[in-house]
C-alpha cells in the first residue's frame, strides 16, 4: 500500500466580477474536479443557485432562508419530485422521499424499515465492495445478515447470480449498484425470485434510466450524481411502508416521511433545491437515457487508455464488472509505483485536474466521471494519461 499526499491548490481558478449582476461569478474556473463526491456540479445549475442564494426569484430572501412549509418551497419540493418521477419514469406505486442522514443513514433505515417484513428477521447482502460490506455490518445490529455468496478475496468482481444462496425467508436482499471505491458495478439488475430488492444507488443514480418496478427501495445520496451534500433519495413501494421495528427513529420512518411528504422535520432545503436544479439540467440534456449513452463514451475514453498503455495503467476489475462511473487505476504495476502515482496526480494537478487520488483504503488513482464532467473534461485526462505514458513507459518495460 503507498500514500499520496492529496494534492492541494487550484490551479487556474481565477474570479471576475460580472458587472451586469454584481455578482462575483467564477466563469473562467478552468477546473476539471474528478472527485468522488461531493462531485462536479453543471456550471450553469451553480450559477442559478448564486443568484438565488441572495435574493430568490425576487422574493427579497435567500433560498438559504425560506420556510420548508412556504408555498415557495413547497413548489420547489414538489417540482423536485415531479422532474424525478418523469425522468426515471416511477410508478404511481412508489413514494419519493427526500431524507437527512446520507447513504450511511440508509444503511439502518433499510434494516430498521424493512427486516421486519417477514418473521425471520433476516435479509441477504451481496457485498461486492466497501459500502456494501459497511451497509451489512450495520444491518447486522437489528436482525441476522446472510452473505449470499462465498466471501470475496478482492472487490475485483460480482459473484455470478447463479451462483447466489437466496434465503426465501429473508425479509429483503440487499445489493450496491456501483461501488464507489472499488470501481465494480452491476450492468443488469438481479433476478431474485420476486423477493424485495433493495439498491444503494448512490453513484449510479441518474447515469442511466433504470425498471424502478423490480425494486422495493431504491437509495441514493445526491451528493454524487444528482447534486449536493444533505439529501438522500428513497423511492420505496408503498407496500413496504408501516412494517419499521419499533426501535426506528421517527424521522428514518419511511411511513412517517411518506405520510408528511417528507416534512415530518425540517428537510434539507438548500439541498433539495439544488438537485431540483440538476434534474431539470438532466432533463435538458436529453433525460437518463443521454447521460447513459455518454456514461459509455466518457468511461470508454478511459478504459481505452489503460487497456493500451502497455501494462503502464492497470485496473483490476474484471471487464463485465467495470464502472462506467468511478474508475480505479494503479501505476506502474498492479500494487502501483508510489512515485510514479504521486508523479501523475501533480501532473494532473498542474493541468487543472484534481481529486484523482484514490480512496483512502485503497490508494492509487480513481477518475469519478459523473454527469456533469464532460467528453471534454474526460478527453483532457485521457491525452493527459498518454502524454505521461509516452514519457514514463521506458521506467517499467526496461
Ligand atoms: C458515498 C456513498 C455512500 C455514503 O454516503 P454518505 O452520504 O457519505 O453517507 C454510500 N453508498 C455509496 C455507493 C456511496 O458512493
Amino acid at each position: 500500500m503507498c500514500w499520496v499526499e492529496e494534492e492541494t491548490g487550484w490551479i487556474g481558478f481565477t474570479i471576475s466580477l460580472n458587472s451586469a449582476t454584481g455578482f462575483t461569478s467564477n466563469m473562467d474556473r478552468d477546473v476539471v474536479n474528478f472527485g468522488a463526491g461531493p462531485a462536479k456540479l453543471p456550471q450553469s445549475v451553480l450559477l442559478e443557485a448564486q443568484k438565488d442564494m441572495v435574493n430568490y426569484k425576487g422574493l427579497g430572501i435567500s433560498i438559504l432562508e425560506m420556510s420548508h412549509r412556504s408555498s415557495d418551497f413547497t413548489k420547489i419540493l414538489n417540482t423536485t419530485e415531479v422532474c424525478l418521477r418523469e425522468l426515471l419514469d416511477i410508478p404511481d406505486n412508489y413514494k419519493v422521499l427526500f431524507l437527512q442522514g446520507g447513504g450511511s443513514g440508509q444503511f439502518s433505515a433499510v434494516p430498521l424499515n424493512l427486516i421486519g417484513l417477514k418473521e425471520s428477521k433476516t435479509a441477504d447482502y451481496v457485498v461486492t465492495g466497501a459500502w456494501s460490506a459497511k451497509a451489512a455490518k450495520e444491518a447486522e445490529k437489528y436482525g441476522k445478515v446472510n452473505i449470499v455468496h462465498p466471501k470475496l478475496g478482492s472487490y475485483t468482481e460480482i459473484p455470478d447470480p447463479s451462483t447466489w444462496n437466496l434465503n426465501p425467508e429473508a425479509s429483503y436482499v440487499y445489493y450496491c449498484a456501483n461501488e464507489t471505491v472499488h470501481g465494480v458495478e452491476f450492468q443488469f439488475v438481479p433476478g431474485v425470485n420476486g423477493a424485495v430488492l433493495v439498491c444503494d444507488m448512490s453513484s449510479n443514480f441518474l447515469s442511466k434510466p433504470i425498471d424502478i418496478s423490480k425494486f422495493g427501495v431504491i437509495f441514493a445520496g445526491a451528493q454524487k450524481n444528482i447534486g449536493c451534500a444533505g439529501v438522500t433519495v428513497v423511492i420505496v413501494r408503498e407496500d413496504l411502508l408501516g412494517h419499521a421495528l419499533k426501535e426506528c427513529p421517527t424521522f428514518l420512518d419511511y411511513n412517517i416521511q411518506a405520510g408528511n411528504g417528507s416534512l415530518y422535520n425540517t428537510p434539507p432545503s438548500f439541498s433539495i433545491y439544488i438537485m431540483g436544479l440538476v434534474l431539470e439540467w438532466i432533463k435538458n440534456n436529453g433525460g437518463a437515457a443521454s447521460m447513459e449513452k455518454l456514461s459509455s463514451i466518457k468511461s470508454d475514453i478511459i478504459y481505452s487508455s489503460i487497456d493500451q498503455s502497455n501494462g503502464l495503467y492497470v485496473c483490476l476489475v474484471e471487464e463485465k464488472s467495470r464502472s462506467k462511473m468511478n474508475i480505479p487505476f494503479r501505476i506502474g504495476n498492479i500494487k502501483g509505483d508510489c512515485d510514479l502515482e504521486k508523479k501523475f496526480l501533480e501532473g494532473a494537478a498542474k493541468l487543472g485536474m484534481i481529486s484523482l487520488k484514490g480512496h483512502r483504503s485503497v490508494g492509487g488513482i480513481r477518475a469519478s466521471l459523473y454527469n456533469a464532467v464532460t467528453v471534454e473534461d474526460v478527453q483532457k485526462l485521457a491525452d493527459f494519461m498518454r502524454d505521461f505514458k509516452d514519457s514514463h513507459q521506458q521506467i517499467t518495460t526496461v
